[in-house]
């Protein structure tokens, strides 16, 4: 296939823009939103405004003509990529939103829906949760009987880590099993084993997993040249926020993607860079100048977001690191105050301080959702989570359980499951398995029944059930063949579920109210999606934060809190920022401290915790932790513990005097 270059139709008019981009940005700013002719990197430290450079340019391109739809905006999470393209709509109009935006894998599975057949699978295939994909692992683990000969055998959750591992890190089974996991060397016949009908068990069942989207959409663009040449040829410009955090498969899509018009346009930090685990690797970034020839590489200097002490600190935080990030930040807001260190007692003590001092802000008139509490994992926050609930203080929580795991949402969605893909055998299993009286034998039976009739729902009547379960195959039957015929809009399609799983929820769960109440909530939501195949892609693709349900209904209300892993605040920014629990051992992790390149990690994640923050910056910890074994003294976070007063003000906690009684009076 060739490649003609056509002129533009009027060179000379210089398009009239509606927005005067030189009033709102600065000079390297705008020289990266006027960027044209080949490939650039806005490399530049937090909060110096790189995600508003990219918004801008979105609008920019539309001025100038560029079709929206020959826009591809690839962001870290669909939500970021749904608000960047509304801020863009709000500068210029609604032919934003039209622009092609969301994940990697989001926007990978939109082009494998149209190329499926060329890979072999059939349309409508259905992508697998990390649970689901566990348990089909554990299906061939305990098939090969492996387990048994030895206990150091890997786990389910283990293996699937290895395998996605060597998908994203573009790594060998041995080179990986050799470099990273030595001590399952015996083992490696059996892992690739696994691994082989791991594969072909997904295409038999028409399912990817996440890196299946990834790896499935590289082969189809690098074998399928055609294919390669057509949906590049469409993405005029592709830009990329966070690129700091793709890994090695992402930049060879990337090259791909870009490699008809090689307009990639990406920005990123390498300070910020947190996916190390997931195969992210920040020298991707270093090296983008020599995988995409001729690109331009602009710097922005000033921080917009926060106040210097708080950039004193990240700064002071990026000196520690054995992999050097020469980079200062300087604060276009001048100074503001200290951030604080707070010593807490016991961790209780510190989940009162932190609400306490919420509450104080919220007075002082800084709203709960310009507040955010972070810290390193989900569980971290548990303690705070009872003292927020007895104060009523609502708030939502990012990065932690999805509601989208919970086992009755899923029980749900398998009966949707079923109906778009009827090949896929773990939600078949999960939906038979609600049935009192079928176990795995008979599930295994009834799949093999329906296969062999190419999944006839009909056919499922026929099946020679037993009494005792009979009634309720021919009800499940029923309620699928209706969902499959009917053409029901999602909502209703979701109510007849809802209703025929109610009475199995209720014997199944003790707490089958909250639950019951979890799914009413997501009968609402489901009328925003249009059929229920969508329904159950874009959850799997963007699964919902347990807290979710829990703020809907709250809109009238005020904004909640938010409560996040640091690795879900990326790119975010709020006025009052709390760090909690930044103890040695959580922040950085104990698994971290012997490792160098990990240690650098925690650094970074401090780092990005660090430049979330506006104006206020507390980081906070416990004196005292429990473990198993008792009570222990704790140790602050070492990458704070080296910074002193004239950069963290220590805070110490006293209780409040006890209110003393007025001394009796004397009687005269
Ligand atoms: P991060 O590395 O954390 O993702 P970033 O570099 O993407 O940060 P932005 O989020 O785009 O930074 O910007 C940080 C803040 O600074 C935002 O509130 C943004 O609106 C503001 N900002 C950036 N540039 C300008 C500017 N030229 N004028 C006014 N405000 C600006
Ligand atoms: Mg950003």
């Amino acid at each position: 296939m060739k490649v003609f270059s056509l002129n533009r139709n009027d060179p000379q008019r210089p398009p009239n823009y509606s927005i005067d981009y030189a009033a709102v940005l600065n000079n390297a700013q705008h020289q990266a939103v006027f960027h044209s002719g080949g490939p650039a990197l806005i490399i530049a430290g937090a909060g110096t405004g790189k995600t508003r450079t990219l918004v801008y340019r979105v609008a920019r391109l539309i001025e100038s003509g560029v079709a929206p739809q020959q826009i591809v905006l690839l962001t870290f999470t669909r939500k970021s990529a749904k608000d960047m393209l509304e801020r863009a709509s709000e500068l210029l109009d609604g032919r934003c939103r039209q622009v092609r935006g969301g994940t990697f894998h989001s926007y990978c599975h939109s082009i494998l829906q149209e190329h499926a057949e060329s890979l072999g699978f059939r349309k409508g295939f259905t992508v697998l949760d990390a649970d689901d994909a566990a348990d089909i692992i554990q299906y061939y683990r305990s098939e090969l009987d492996v387990a048994k000969k030895d206990s150091l055998f890997p786990k389910k959750n283990t293996l699937l880590t290895i395998f996605s591992a060597c998908v994203n890190r573009r790594e060998s089974l041995e080179s990986l099993i050799e470099s990273r996991y030595p001590h399952f060397k015996p083992h490696l016949d059996h892992i690739r084993l696994i691994q082989t009908h791991f594969q072909s068990h997904k295409r038999e069942q028409n399912q990817m997993d996440f890196d299946d989207l990834l790896t499935h959409t590289l082969e189809l663009l690098t074998e399928h040249e055609s294919v390669r040449m057509a949906t590049s040829a469409d993405i005029r410009h592709l830009m990329i926020d966070e690129f700091q955090d793709t890994n090695a498969l992402q930049v060879e899509l990337a090259e791909c993607l870009s490699s008809v018009h090689r307009t990639l346009f990406a920005v990123g930090d390498d300070a910020q860079s947190i996916y190390g685990f997931r195969g992210a690797d920040h020298r991707h970034i270093m090296e983008f100048p020599t995988r995409f020839p001729g690109a331009v590489t602009i710097t922005l200097e000033e921080n917009y977001r926060s106040v210097q002490p708080v950039l004193n600190v990240a700064n002071r935080l990026l000196t520690q690191a054995k992999q050097a990030y020469p980079k200062e930040l300087k604060a276009l807001k001048g100074m503001g105050d200290l951030p604080g260190i707070v010593k807490a007692p016991t961790q209780e003590d510190q989940s009162r301080f932190i609400s306490q001092m919420i509450l104080n802000l919220r007075e002082q008139g800084i709203s709960l959702d310009q507040t955010a509490v972070l810290f390193r994992n989900s569980r971290d926050s548990f303690d705070l989570e009872l003292a927020l609930n007895s104060r009523g203080i609502p708030y939502v929580k990012y990065g932690g359980t999805k509601l989208t795991e919970a086992a009755h949402v899923k029980d749900v969605l398998a009966h949707f499951k079923v109906v778009v893909n009827p090949a896929d055998g773990v939600s078949w299993n999960r939906v038979l398995g609600l049935i009192e009286g079928i176990g795995p034998k008979t599930s295994r039976d009834f799949f093999e029944w329906m296969r062999t009739k190419g999944f006839d729902f009909d056919h499922g009547a026929q099946f020679p059930a037993g009494s005792t379960y009979k009634t309720q195959v021919l009800s499940l039957i029923s309620l699928l063949s209706d969902l499959k015929t009917k053409n029901y809009p999602t909502h209703e399609a979701f109510k007849h579920v809802v209703d025929y799983y109610t009475p199995l929820c209720r014997k199944r769960y003790d707490d089958h109210e909250k639950r019951l109440q979890d799914l009413e909530v997501l009968h609402d939501m489901s009328r925003s999606f249009r059929s229920m195949s969508r329904m159950i892609t874009e959850l799997s693709l963007d699964p919902l934060d347990a807290t979710a349900v829990d703020v809907v209904g709250m809109e009238n209300l005020e904004q909640p809190l938010v409560l996040s892993t640091i690795h879900s605040a990326k790119g975010l920014e709020w006025s009052v920022v709390f760090v909690m629990q930044c103890l040695d051992g959580v922040l950085p992790s104990s698994y971290a401290v012997d490792d160098e390149a990990q240690l650098d990690e925690e650094l970074r994640l401090m780092y990005v915790a660090t430049t979330r923050a506006k104006e206020y910056l507390f980081f906070t910890y416990p004196a005292i932790a429990h473990s198993a074994g008792g009570e222990f003294f704790t140790k602050p976070s070492r990458f704070l513990s080296v910074m002193d007063e004239t950069m963290l003000e220590p805070w110490i906690l006293v209780e409040e005097p006890e209110n003393l009684l007025p001394p009796p009076q004397l009687e005269s």
